[in-house]
């Protein structure tokens, strides 16, 4: 039986960062790359917030570096997704849709998350032209713009402070008559000046041929729609993490989400997990890269304890 010391799950920032660690400690890493190579910044455009390009960089682009990257130190990618897992065995054994059963002394779960969009033909056509899924990201493309951000959590209130910060004025689009955001989150929103509240409405169209220029709003109560001119919308509406395949096998939080501690390391000793998987709260490119990082160094001192590098 051919056993992988370090099969990692994924090929987003977490896990081809810790294939590129893992090559480097001589694990032989194994990576597959599931059904979306490269991850979320694949279908983003410019990405500023990654240290390093002092002009930014294209996300397709950063995320084809980082594969040749970890190619080129030794890494093995397998353009394959694992469909089962099974951790009670020693190896672990995951079972991919096209290469049949890997086994693993040590696994990275680094699958990452979904954003959840509202399924507009607009919304897809104008991504990264207005349309994003990450004010932390895009916020500071839009001063003295005029934006909306779409969701009722947290996460929407967060998104159209943030956003506040550049923008001249916020729509913030509800479909319920109230928010499921904390009080403090609420009256922070409520309080700033630039940002409207929309109640009871949602976008039905985002109009623009190379830009956002518009949006259609249907409001649910009245049954009116009105066009409103701006130049951005955020969705905020949350993100599924892609941990079904896991469910039974590892302990995962009421929303998905692969509980950690120190970090990196899962319920179970030999299985880590890093990136956006186990991180319902910053959702950025470099903490999941410096998760893939730690989950790496983790694997390594996993194998050393339990002699199992050779
Ligand atoms: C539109 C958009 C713009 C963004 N812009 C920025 C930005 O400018 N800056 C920033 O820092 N962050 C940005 N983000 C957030 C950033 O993309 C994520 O935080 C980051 O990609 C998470 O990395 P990850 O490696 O955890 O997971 P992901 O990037 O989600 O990658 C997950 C990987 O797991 C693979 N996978 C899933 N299931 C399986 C399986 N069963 N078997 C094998 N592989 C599997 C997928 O194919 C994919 O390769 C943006 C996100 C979006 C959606």
């Amino acid at each position: 039986m051919n056993i992988i010391k370090n099969l990692i799950l994924g090929s987003g920032p977490a896990g081809l960062t810790a294939a590129i660690y893992s090559s480097r400690s001589n694990l032989e890493p194994v990576l597959l790359s599931g059904n979306e190579p490269g991850g979320q910044l694949t279908v983003t455009s410019l990405v500023e917030n990654f240290p390093g390009f002092e002009n930014g960089i294209l996300g397709p682009e950063l995320m084809n570096s980082m594969r040749e990257q970890a190619i080129n130190v030794g890494t093995k990618i397998i353009d394959d997704t694992a469909i089962s897992v099974d951790f009670s065995k020693k190896p672990f054994v995951v079972s991919t849709e096209r290469n049949g059963e890997l086994y693993a002394h040590t696994i990275i779960i680094s699958t990452g998350a979904s954003a959840k969009w509202l399924g507009l033909e607009g919304e897809k056509r104008l991504m990264g032209k207005g349309v994003s899924g990450c004010a932390t990201c895009d916020g500071a493309f839009f001063k003295e713009k005029v934006v909306a951000v779409v969701g009722g959590g947290d996460s929407a209130m967060e998104d159209s402070l943030f956003v506040s910060k550049f923008a001249s004025k916020v729509y913030l689009i509800h479909r319920r008559d109230e928010f499921r955001a904390s009080k403090i989150m609420q009256d922070r929103v409520k309080d700033n000046p630039k940002i409207e509240i929309i109640f009871n409405s949602e976008i039905k169209d985002i109009i623009g041929e190379d830009k956002v220029v518009s949006i259609d709003i249907f409001n649910n109560k009245t049954g009116e729609t009105k066009n409103v001119p701006l130049d951005g919308v955020f969705i905020a509406i949350g993100h599924t993490p892609n941990t079904s395949i896991f469910k039974s096998s590892i302990d995962i939080d009421d929303n998905g989400y692969i509980k950690v501690h120190d970090f990196t390391k899962t319920n179970i000793a030999g299985i880590f997990a890093a990136g956006d998987v186990s991180d319902p709260k910053y959702k950025q490119a470099i903490s999941s890269a410096g998760m893939g990082c730690i989950a790496s160094i983790d694997s390594l001192h996993f194998l050393e304890d339990n002699n199992l590098t050779q």
